[in-house]
């Protein structure tokens, strides 16, 4: 066993001899991070309530080995489809390095009948998978709980790997960049109440505060629903898993009731883009405490935060109320398609103040487009105001402005590095004396690869490929001086705004 440094409730091993198709889910970071999104668990009991299929986990980071799976060490390359989860768009070269360190050609091209078919799905490629199409032979555009039995039966069923990969350019929502293929449709479950969630979620049976564990603890992990009804022009989750859907509160019960059956945890983390959009989320709350259950949730749009919401809250153990401003300036607030005033801010902070809530977590984002240096300045003052008043613990998460595609705001250039840090130092000047209060930034040079490869075309896979051999931001320097390529100038690039956009042949 390679993971013999820690033990897992509900790990699936299956005997090896009696399946058709060894799939290996991979998730290029950390263990942890990769066990806090549902995507990793969702995948993985649905590929092994299969019979004909063995599905075991692989991670970049955190285990005995990237290249062998944390259930039995099987090595990557031994499985017949190798499925990735790529979340954030910097992590693909970790995607990159686990393909090298597990023996699989790294080019699509490169591949042979003896390789594994290299998948990948995720918010990220479904927006924009031109960047990567040098690495992948099919991507999942969309949500992929929808095709992956169709995936799986496809490679069963193909009499060679070539078979394999025309067959699934024939399902509608799967991209293969190597074979000519009309407008790729996004796919998006309507039904959300009929689809599978899982109940056996896996956790790892390590100390509380051990790296192992998953962001909100041990914990099962709840999806309330998928999209979101608002459209802020910078949002990709608002704007590519449109139309927002909910399950219903009777379903919600019944997951909840066989998930704590079957994973030995005591807490329930809800997810959501937008929970406070969720009409019956007191009553859900309500019931949750009810089952002699801890709660945990996500951020909350501040509108919709009642005095009764977080008074239940924090009897399920709540200490802290997450609220995303996204700017101190309520003009900008309004030009971004928020739709949330000044007003709905402070109060919710106030009523978590009153129902003795201790903490506060704030996202904001700097660089945005039209931002003006006394919108910068309204965050501080913003955050100062909520401090002084309320006397709570606030961390303040300052994220540059990363235009992604398919959003309002895809052809907006990300102001530069000196911009940016010029913008980060007027927020911590403004709250330099203000007790209690916390600022966590984005380095903007990450900001900046990020913004590169959301907006980028296939031209940049030569980059990706020189930095992954490298690693670390000075990896990116060092490919775009090796390559040629002006990676970086992307982010900044304000010609976008007339040139044809990489990513229109997704629909
Ligand atoms: S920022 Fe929040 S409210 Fe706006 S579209 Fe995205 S998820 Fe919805």
């Amino acid at each position: 066993m390679p993971n013999e440094a820690f033990r897992e409730y509900n790990a699936v091993l299956k005997d090896f001899s009696k399946i058709d198709i060894a799939f290996g889910l991979c998730y290029p970071s950390t263990y942890r991070s990769g066990m806090t999104g549902l995507a990793i668990h969702l995948f993985y009991s649905a590929l092994n309530n299969r019979d004909d299929t063995s599905c075991e986990r692989y991670f970049r980071y955190d285990t005995k080995s990237p290249a062998n799976s944390v259930e039995s060490g099987r090595p990557l390359r031994d499985n017949h489809i190798v499925g990735f989860s790529l979340t954030y768009e910097e992590n693909i070269i970790e995607l990159v390095q686990m393909l090298e360190k597990g023996g699989i050609p790294v080019g699509q091209s490169e591949r042979t009948d003896d390789d594994p078919i290299v998948l990948v799905g995720g918010p990220v490629v479904s927006a924009n998978p031109e960047p990567y199409v040098d690495f992948i032979d099919a991507f999942v555009i969309g949500e992929g709980d929808i095709v992956i039995h169709k995936i799986v039966d496809v490679v069963g069923n193909a009499e060679s790997r070539r078979d394999a990969i025309e067959s699934l350019a024939e399902i509608e929502g799967v991209y293969v960049p190597s074979i000519p293929q009309n407008k790729i449709v996004r796919l998006i479950m309507k039904d959300f109440d009929s689809l599978f969630h899982p109940t056996a979620q896996v956790v790892a049976d390590v100390e509380e505060g051990s790296k192992l564990e998953s962001v909100f603890g041990q914990s099962l992990l709840v999806e309330v629903s998928r999209g979101c009804g608002h459209s802020c022009k910078f949002c990709l989750v608002g704007h590519i898993c449109r139309p927002r859907r909910t399950r219903s509160i009777s379903k919600l019960k019944a997951i909840i009731e066989k998930g704590v059956q079957e994973t030995p945890v005591k807490k329930v983390s809800l997810i959501a883009s937008s929970l406070g959009d969720l009409d019956n989320l007191e009553e859900l709350a309500s019931w949750v405490i009810d089952q002699d259950l801890q709660l945990s949730t996500p951020s909350v749009r501040a509108d919709r935060v009642t005095p009764n919401l977080l008074k239940i809250m924090k009897k399920a153990g709540q200490r802290t109320l997450t609220i995303a401003p996204e700017t101190g300036s309520s003009r900008l607030r309004k030009e971004m398609g928020k739709g949330l005033d000044d007003e709905g801010i402070f109060s919710a902070v106030r009523y978590a103040h009153e129902a003795d809530i201790g903490s506060l977590k704030t996202y904001f984002i700097i660089g945005l487009p039209g931002e003006t240096e006394e919108d910068v300045l309204a965050i501080g003052k913003m955050v100062k105001k909520l401090a002084l008043e309320t006397g709570m613990r606030i961390t303040v998460n300052v994220n540059p402005f990363i235009p992604k595609a398919h959003t309002r705001w895809e052809r907006e250039a990300q102001p530069t590095l000196e911009v940016l840090r010029s913008k980060i130092k007027i927020i911590q000047q403004s709250l330099h004396n203000v007790p209690r209060v916390r600022i966590e930034t984005l380095d903007p040079r990450n900001a900046r690869v990020q913004a590169a490869l959301s907006v980028g075309d296939r031209s940049i896979g030569r980059v990706i490929r020189v930095a992954a051999s490298y690693g670390g931001l000075s990896g990116w320097r060092r490919a775009e001086r090796e390559t040629g390529v002006r990676f970086f100038e992307i982010a900044n690039d304000s010609s976008r705004k007339s040139e044809p956009l990489p990513w229109k042949s997704i629909e």
